[in-house]
């Protein structure tokens, strides 16, 4: 099949690799669309994201979609010709973490397109079944790619539980901003203000229903504080202002992987407020969820502007990604 492998920092190769075979609780998928997510081109352009460096050249991509081709030796379905989603973390079912249904943060999770595991950049995946489920026929590859993120942004607001009179103030209108905003006002939460500097992406937020925003956070500060924080820029500093913004006894949720990986702030201001933080990892339970709100239309992913690439491309893919435009919030390859 052919795949895109990163073999070091900005260097991707289109090459012909072996096709995996399915392995027991596997189906083969032939891969549609993926979404670059600002985690690939971190990867991409650094050769490292989130602590794992690359080692050996890799397969990017985890936010897929695509049609069931093979099934596992004991697979009984989906049949083959199924399009499907994908939540892309294959948990252990052994560990204790699993046993308390926190998959997202099993011991022994691999992760597909981080190293040393491949990913979806390519013709051709190997999932456990599982992870995989059906998407409605008027849902399309590349939406159905977007329930990943969509459901990054589901576990983060479920960790931030809001109540519906709280000023809740998200850093960050990429993609999961985007959807956590949805969410919320999908919630009844009737306050959510969005930080963004990127004037198109503010406007999007104002379309999704922000009953604010603004391009700084110090605007916020003059206006009053939130309740509840969600930081998902991933910006250098953005974890020391998203603990400046939270008034007092508020709760922030960091989403975002900064970058740097280092996060400094001046400890006495989350200590005088008494402030909660928490760390948001991935997503877990959330693809039949994700997928039924993409179906109904009741999170409006079709607004989601994309930008459409070939598996030659994925250089451009990732620079567009990387520049974070007001008129793309995610580049969809088509292997
Ligand atoms: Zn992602
Ligand atoms: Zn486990």
């Amino acid at each position: 099949m052919r795949a895109a492998r990163l073999h070091a920092a900005r260097d991707v190769r289109v090459e012909e690799v072996a096709t995996p075979a399915p392995a027991e609780g596997q189906v083969l998928v032939r891969v549609r669309a993926v979404a670059i997510c600002p985690s690939d081109w971190r990867l991409y352009a650094d050769g490292n994201a989130g602590g794992a460096p690359l080692q050996e050249p890799i397969i990017q991509g985890h936010e897929f979609a695509g049609d069931v081709v093979a099934l596992g030796p004991d697979v009984a379905g989906p049949p083959v010709g199924t399009r499907v989603g994908v939540e892309p973390s294959w948990h252990c079912d052994k560990c204790d973490m699993c046993a308390q249904g926190r998959f997202n943060i099993c011991r022994n999770i691999v992760f597909p397109s981080f190293p040393p595991h491949d990913g979806a950049l390519a013709e051709y995946i190997a999932c456990p079944v599982i992870n995989v489920q059906a998407l409605p026929d008027h849902v399309s590859y590349a939406e159905g790619a977007l329930v990943e993120p969509l459901g990054v942004a589901m576990h983060a607001v479920r960790l931030a539980d809001p109540k519906p009179d709280d000023r809740v103030v998200i850093l960050g209108a990429g993609a999961i901003g985007l959807f956590a905003l949805s969410l919320l006002k999908l919630a009844g939460i009737k306050r959510v203000t969005v930080v963004e500097p990127v004037e198109g992406r503010r406007e999007l937020a104002g379309r999704l229903g922000a009953s604010g925003t603004a391009p700084f956070y110090k605007k916020l500060l003059e206006d009053g504080h939130g309740d509840i924080v969600i930081e998902c820029s991933g910006e250098s500093g953005a974890t020391e202002q998203a603990l400046e913004v939270a008034d007092h006894g508020g709760k922030v949720v960091a989403v975002g992987i900064p970058r740097p990986e280092t996060v400094c702030f001046e400890a006495f201001v989350p200590r005088r407020k008494e402030l909660t933080l928490v760390f948001s990892r991935r997503s877990r339970d959330t693809l039949a969820d994700a997928l039924e709100l993409v179906s109904s239309g009741d999170i409006p992913v079709r607004e989601m502007p994309m930008r459409q690439f070939s598996l030659d491309r994925i250089p451009e893919a990732m620079e567009a990604t990387a520049a974070r435009p007001g008129d793309m919030l995610r580049a969809i390859v088509e292997p």
